[in-house]
């Protein structure tokens, strides 16, 4: 199975059950539009000698509530294959899934809502300019238990990023295709507005990799410690919360 490049070095590793672009079109996604590392053609199913032992990812860029039973059925095939664990994401506030899940909270407007124990990080796609807009989602969600992770976009076209930001990015390879990419120093500015918040950034201000980060493999066994104290979960894991398939552990 060709690796993707982000996850390198990691033990987690790519599952995408559907076929062709992600119809919810979030704005500057890295999947739609040619610049995936792989053809969105066909699913990307890995098989038992690649997820032995592993953190299995549904949905790297697609969304785990797009066919939603298709990729429960097919997170739980990962577990009967060996994969140590599984997690979903998505960008549609629903969150009965029988696993972590990841939740970006503005992949396309804003979104305010609660959210239970096992979301595993709410993502928030960010940038230098919008502050107003980042510091609301940073104090909504940082009354819940699950961390907050920042994602600096990358703007393929220059004219996305206002004019006066501009000295701010660089054209810059971001794991396989170039972007305008905030500076070091630009994301440590951002960063540096919700420190002492338990704020986490994807990736470091110097690497795209996942290898130098480990949020993802981290969080995950964090939300499943989360769930085994949650009230109406158990250590099973979220069966409690899962209205359409077996827990996954
Ligand atoms: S948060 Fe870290 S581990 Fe997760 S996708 Fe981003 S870079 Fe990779």
């Amino acid at each position: 199975m060709a690796e993707n490049p982000k996850l390198a070095g990691t033990n987690i590793v790519d599952c995408i059950p559907q076929t062709g672009e992600c119809p919810n079109h979030c704005a500057e996604c890295f999947y739609n539009g040619g610049r995936f590392y792989r053809t969105l053609d066909e699913p990307l199913i890995p098989d038992a000698a690649d997820v032995a032992g592993k953190l299995v990812r549904m949905n790297s860029g697609h969304d785990s509530n797009i066919s939603r039973q298709l990729v429960v059925a097919v997170a739980c095939e990962m577990r009967r294959r060996g994969a140590a664990g599984v997690f979903f994401n998505t960008s549609i506030p629903n969150f009965a899934f029988p696993g972590p899940v990841v939740f970006t909270c503005n992949g396309r407007e804003p979104l305010f809502v609660d959210i239970p124990p096992h979301v595993m990080f709410v993502r928030v796609r960010c940038n230098t300019w919008d502050m107003t807009g980042q510091d609301a989602l940073v104090e909504h969600y940082g009354k819940f238990a699950a961390p907050i992770v920042m994602t600096f976009m990358g703007y393929y076209n220059r004219e996305s990023v206002p004019e006066a930001e501009r000295p701010k990015y660089r054209w810059k390879v971001h794991v396989t295709n170039p972007y305008w990419r905030p500076t070091e120093a630009a994301i440590l500015e951002v960063m540096g507005r919700y420190e002492g918040r338990g704020v986490r950034m994807c990736g470091t201000p110097a690497s795209s990799f996942c290898r130098d980060c480990l949020n993802c493999e981290h969080l995950y066994w964090a939300a499943m410690r989360r769930c085994c104290y949650a009230p109406g979960y158990n250590v099973a894991g979220l069966s409690a919360h899962n209205d359409i398939g077996p827990a996954l552990g």
